[in-house]
């Protein structure tokens, strides 16, 4: 081995990423976790980012986390971790936190009401038929991201929000072949692998798709967002449980358990214009007016006279819930993005992760479940590649990192895609107002939400994307 050779062995593989959400805090800990599962750790973390040691033999790395952010605070509410991604926490070693911060379903992943008497339309298993303590897990986000911040597989830098970044095809101080990230306080850095996890506004992305097709789109409705102590709710709530949706035409007012089941998570959502389009009425028109120019935001915020209106005829329980919730609850505009055809770049040295690579809707409970699925998946081809240089492996695709970014997306892409287009259907499903569905009374309809909705749940939950990496990794 030449002296450069030997050096480049001896350097760790810097991995930047951008972002420190559930993609990007799970990413870190996916990656940290397969590379020690195939080599033993010989190195302390350092000060600047966790350097994970390996033998002599085999290349270390070093893992950077940037977060636009200066703390993390408690914004957000509820996020849905399906049965799918639970699995994933619990082979991390994240089992058990897992199941003291997320809600429990007992048994119903949803129960659909009728929005005037609360008579049950239908009631979906939470196909909780898993070993162990593996099963659905709402959690509030914060929960979610403290989980993943105490695991700590890398160094964490707040107030570095990224501005972009530079492939270096020139061999400056030796940089030749990394990629330069340049952050909005002016300073920057060096990583070999930059992971783009910074939500569905990514710098990263917008630097890298110039098309079109890149940009968000406005599904025309809203979402009133909230957390109430169930212990205020608990005498006489009428149900077994706390995951019930109640659906009238163009409104839906979700709830679930989270926090141990001490909190309720409340989503009331209310379509303004139909597909972004059309108003729904008149009073719409005037009102979605008004939030024609604020950008999607997790953190706006309106009063609870709102809620109370447009909810309006809600049987007795949804009334509960509301004069519980905050004077100043949130208020966000529900967009997603149109769909990528490309997840990484500059020869595989930029990838994409979540919602930077597919904001979707809410509507299937998933996006964080993806995001994490992401992160895994991610994790292992990293790993492989890593190992691929050591002549190992001898799976051709580990050889460039082109062709492992690429595998990465082969097997992420049209998984996620195909619940982002499933979540765009299932909005319109609980709000009454599919194509078919604009055609129905609102009796008339709830048969066919019914219908619909014992099956479409399930392609999220069953996959076991270690099987899918198995078999596609031997194809
Ligand atoms: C504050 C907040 C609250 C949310 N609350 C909910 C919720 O209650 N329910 C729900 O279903 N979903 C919520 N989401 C979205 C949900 O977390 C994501 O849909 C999903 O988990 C995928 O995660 P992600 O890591 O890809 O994106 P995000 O969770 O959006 O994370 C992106 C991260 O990147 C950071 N970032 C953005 N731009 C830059 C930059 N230029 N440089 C450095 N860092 C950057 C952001 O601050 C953020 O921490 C929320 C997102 C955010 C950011």
């Amino acid at each position: 081995m030449s002296n450069s050779q030997e050096e480049k062995r001896n350097e760790p593989f810097r991995i930047a990423i951008i972002g420190g959400g559930i993609g990007g805090l799970f990413c870190a800990l996916a990656i940290h976790h397969h590379h020690h599962h195939h080599h033993q750790s010989t190195t302390p973390p350092s000060q600047d980012g966790n350097i994970d040691g390996v033998n002599k033999s085999k290349r270390a790395i070093q893992i950077d986390v940037y977060e636009q952010a200066p703390e993390y605070r408690e914004i957000g509410a509820g996020v849905g971790v399906g049965i799918n991604a639970a699995r994933l926490l619990h082979r991390l070693g994240l089992g058990p936190g897992l199941v003291m911060v997320a809600g429990r379903r007992q048994g119903t992943w949803f129960t659909f009401r009728r929005f005037e008497d609360s008579g049950e339309v239908v009631s979906i298993p939470d196909a909780d038929a898993e070993p162990g303590d593996v099963r659905q897990s709402p959690c509030a986000r914060s929960d979610l991201l403290e989980l993943f911040l105490a695991a700590g597989a890398a160094g964490l830098h707040t107030e570095k929000a990224c501005a972009g970044v530079t492939a270096l095809d020139d061999d400056v101080d030796g940089a030749k072949g990394k990629v330069e990230v340049r952050f909005r306080d002016g300073t920057s850095t060096i990583a070999d692998l930059v992971v783009g996890c910074d939500g569905v506004h990514s710098v990263v992305r917008d630097q890298f798709v110039t098309d079109a097709n890149n940009k968000s789109v406005e599904s025309g409705m809203i979402a009133y967002r909230g957390i109430v102590p169930t212990s205020a709710l608990a005498q006489d709530w009428p149900f077994a449980h706390w995951s019930n949706i109640w659906v009238a035409k163009h409104r839906h007012f979700l709830s679930y358990p989270i926090a141990d089941n001490t909190q309720l998570n409340v989503v009331a959502f209310v379509t303004k214009r139909l597909g972004g389009g059309r108003a729904i009425n008149d009073a719409a028109e005037i009102e979605s007016n008004k939030y024609k120019n604020i950008r999607e935001s997790w953190s706006s915020l309106c009063d609870r006279e709102e809620v109370v209106a447009d909810f309006a005829g809600f049987d007795a329980p949804v009334q509960r819930v509301i004069g519980l919730m905050d004077e100043r609850p949130g208020r966000w505009k529900i967009n997603d993005h149109e769909p990528l055809g490309r997840w990484h770049f500059a020869g595989g040295r930029v990838v994409l992760v979540g919602d930077a690579a597919h904001a979707m809707l809410p509507h299937m409970g998933a996006g964080a479940g993806q995001s994490i699925e992401d992160g895994w998946i991610l994790g292992r081809v990293v790993a492989e590649y890593l190992e691929g240089g050591s002549s190992s492996s001898s799976n051709e695709r580990f050889k460039s990192l082109e062709s492992t970014m690429q595998f990465y997306q082969d097997i992420r892409l049209p998984r996620a895609q195909k619940v982002q287009a499933a979540s765009r259907v299932g909005g319109n499903l609980y709000e009454l107002q599919t194509e078919e569905m604009s055609r129905l009374s609102y009796e008339d309809c709830l048969p066919v939400l019914a219908e619909s909705m014992r099956q479409r749940m399930k392609f999220v939950w069953s996959e076991d994307v270690d099987d899918s990496y198995n078999r596609m990794r031997e194809e």
